[in-house]
């Protein structure tokens, strides 16, 4: 699964070689596609901790804002121990295509911290959240940069910064998304970007001709996104057949009780179904079926394994799931792959939402928050099919070159270039 050295030291070379490919098919000129290539502002901060044994432990977080041509940036935070300045920058650009893809009012941004969740404690984390935030927060505004989660920030994160913002620069529940329902977070907020996975994923699977109902479903990463993408295929009528998280893999061909999972997951005991035969992560990628989900880390589908996926349609519900070279692969084995700046965008778009309902002191009901998703991810995937059918292009070049024509227009209508 991990992938090849020259796989993965290039990740903003790897976006940037998506975003080359459909400026190619868009005939973009040279300026623009350096400006567009360009990240506006990168900024890296030493984040010290007290760690609770008395040692002091200096990590480091990153902003990267990518582009802010249509709007306020926006996209998460992540703490993982592989973020670095090339994750986080290829993440800010995939962002500024993704808010233009599903047309909100924002660009793309990405933070980091290098660290290992796992291995803190509670206290740390938040020691580690409000010195980030004390140090960062400059950059952070509500009509400049607003953060989210991502892998390992939780609502709970989101609160602490909140909270923290709040204290040198006044009460803005505003400036992060993704809080929790008390502080203002939006219903459906944590359920969106798992529900809009599964609603493209059931529009793909029937253009490629594969009845969502009793279609056998692989979900890898059983966190925030793959969770209730799985709850909801479940709920779809799709036989979830395989499952993972960061500890290992478990298969059932006849289908897992989602709910019973999720329920045990969330209640701390992990992902565990009885009589389920496990498989490393590796070898879950590799199994035969219908529809194949990543839904945790960025680079698992590589040169390697790419010619021996056994899936009838790839839905990219992680970020960057799949490298350039295995994207490439997959083409040729004529595999579709629904891109992560469609499959995944659900979250940002109800971002979006929370952001609005916190600018207005006003909270909206979740049948309106899911139905008005619903709305902008239906219309995304027809945007996209009907340019797809136009050109003779992949989905995701097709992606790629709406979101790329309408933040190059927001930045000649802008001038000052
Ligand atoms: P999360 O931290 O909630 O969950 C991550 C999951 O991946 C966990 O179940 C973890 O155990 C699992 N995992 C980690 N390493 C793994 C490995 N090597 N093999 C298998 N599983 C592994 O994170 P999340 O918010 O669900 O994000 C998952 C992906 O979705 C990321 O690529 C993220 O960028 C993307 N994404 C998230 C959102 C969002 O709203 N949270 C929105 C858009 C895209």
């Amino acid at each position: 699964m991990t992938p090849s050295v020259a796989e993965k030291i290039n990740n903003y070379e790897n976006t940037n070689r998506l975003f080359d490919r459909a400026a190619d098919a868009l005939g973009l000129d040279p300026e623009m596609r350096l400006l567009l290539k360009t990240p506006f502002r990168e900024i890296q901060v030493e984040v010290p901790v007290r760690m609770d044994d008395g040692h002091l432990e200096v990590f480091l977080g990153y902003r990267v804002q990518h582009n802010g041509a249509r709007g306020p940036m926006k996209g998460g935070l992540r703490y993982h121990p592989e973020v670095d300045f090339d994750e986080v920058r290829s993440l800010a650009s995939l962002m500024t295509w993704k808010t233009a893809l599903v047309g909100i009012p924002f660009g793309g941004a990405k933070g980091g911290i290098t660290c290992d969740p796992g291995a803190m404690s509670l206290h740390e984390l938040e020691l580690l959240t409000r010195k980030f935030t004390s140090r960062m927060g400059f950059a952070f505004g509500l009509h400049r940069d607003i953060p989210a989660p991502d892998v390992n920030t939780t609502p709970q994160v989101m609160a602490w910064i909140m909270d923290q913002y709040g204290a040198r620069y006044g009460h803005t529940p505003g400036i992060v998304t993704g809080k929790p329902l008390e502080l203002g977070g939006s219903p459906g907020r944590l359920e969106a970007t798992g529900r809009g996975v599964a609603q493209i994923t059931e529009l793909a699977a029937a253009d490629q001709g594969i009845p969502l109902k009793g279609a056998r479903v692989v979900v890898q990463g059983f966190g925030n996104v793959g969770s209730y993408a799985a709850l909801f295929l479940h709920q779809q009528g799709a036989r979830v057949v395989g499952l993972s998280d960061v500890r290992g893999a478990l298969w059932n061909g006849d289908g897992f009780e989602v709910p019973a999972i999720f329920a045990a997951a969330k209640a701390g005991g992990g992902l565990r179904s009885a009589g389920a035969r496990e498989l490393s992560n590796e070898e879950l990628l590799e199994q035969e079926c219908d529809i194949l989900i990543p839904a945790a880390l960025g680079g698992v589908i590589t040169r390697e394994n790419a010619p021996r996926l056994q899936a009838r349609m790839i839905v990219e519900a992680a970020n960057s799931p799949i490298t350039t070279i295995a994207d490439a692969v997959l083409n040729e084995r004529s595999i579709p792959i629904v891109p992560d700046i469609l499959a995944n965008a659900g979250g940002v778009t109800v971002s979006y939402f929370e952001w609005a309902q916190n600018i207005q002191v006003f909270t909206w009901e979740e049948a309106q928050v899911n139905e008005q998703l619903t709305r902008i991810m239906a219309r995304t995937y027809a945007e996209v099919m009907a340019l797809v059918r136009e050109r003779g292009v992949a989905l995701r070049t097709a992606a790629f070159m709406i979101a790329i024509e309408r933040v190059a227009r927001a930045e000649r209508l802008r001038g000052g270039i």
